[in-house]
């Protein structure tokens, strides 16, 4: 029997990278599963591939009547939902100087007003149900600058925490727990890009435990806030980094 047997989960981004590896973790353990993501192509496989257990939605995070009409089918696919990985994000870093007041925006819009609008959507179907759990995927960078330029990125990526705080004390008798997690270097397609392996290679020697991680340590933790081995715990940062905010 799996952990999450008759449980419904929603991902979002999670048509490749750290979002595809929760998707297929969770459906191992019995989960039912919504894939959504822009990346129709690669969701439509990847759902293939998973089974009856997944369906897949075109679904852009930035876009609150999509989140409407994806929940509402949902919920009469699946059920209600129990579990939420706001996971969708983009990196896209430039000094301040050179950033755009459009691209700045794009960022927050994707990565931070995505997860008030997953919550917001989500959560009257998770009052429906019993122990229910969103993470929102923030970064180390929701931490500290870096000097990639990552002043919008660090913007949404901080926004998370107290977000995540915020909702995680209005639904504490709900029994709906909501924790943030923070990776450092993952090796997905947003940081490992074709022809460009030494970039990583060069990131992983600043990092104490000198490498990036695979998506499956980050699953691991994602599992577990999830599921009921969790049960006491809301409004928390979860850190996994090899080591790299010990030093500050
Ligand atoms: P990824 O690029 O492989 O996955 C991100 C997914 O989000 C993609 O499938 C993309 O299509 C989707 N997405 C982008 N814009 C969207 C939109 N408007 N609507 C719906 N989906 C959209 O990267 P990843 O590394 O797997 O990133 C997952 C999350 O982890 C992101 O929030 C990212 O910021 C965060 N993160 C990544 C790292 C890392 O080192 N890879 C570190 C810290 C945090």
């Amino acid at each position: 029997m799996g952990k999450f047997n008759g449980k419904v989960v929603l991902i979002t981004g999670g048509a490749r990278g750290m979002g595809a590896t929760h998707a297929k973790a969770f459906v191992n353990e019995g989960a039912k599963v919504a894939i959504t993501d822009i990346l129709v192509q690669e969701g439509e496989k990847l759902s293939a591939e998973l089974g009856e257990q997944v369906k897949f939605y075109k679904h852009d995070v930035t876009n609150s009547s999509e989140w409407e009409t994806v929940v509402t089918d949902i919920e009469q696919t699946f059920g209600p939902i129990n579990v939420l990985v706001n996971n969708a994000g983009i990196s896209l870093m430039k000094p301040i100087l050179q950033m755009t007041e459009e691209e700045y925006r794009r960022v927050i819009d994707i990565n931070q007003v995505s997860v008030f609008l997953g919550m917001k959507s989500v959560l009257p179907s998770m009052q429906k149900t019993k122990e229910s759990s969103i993470i929102n995927v923030s970064s180390l960078a929701g931490f500290r600058g870096n000097n990639h330029g990552s002043v919008a990125y660090s913007a949404a990526k901080f926004a998370i925490r107290g977000m995540t705080k915020a909702v995680a004390l209005e639904m504490a008798l709900e029994d709906i727990r909501v924790n943030s997690i923070h990776p450092g270097l993952i090796k997905t397609p947003m940081t490992v890009q074709k022809g460009k392996e030494e970039i990583i290679d060069h990131l992983s020697k600043k990092i104490p435990m000198q490498r990036a991680a695979e998506p499956e340590e980050v699953t691991k933790l994602v599992l577990f806030l999830a599921s009921s081995d969790a049960s006491f715990i809301t409004g928390q940062e979860y850190i996994l980094d090899g080591g790299q905010l010990a030093s500050l």
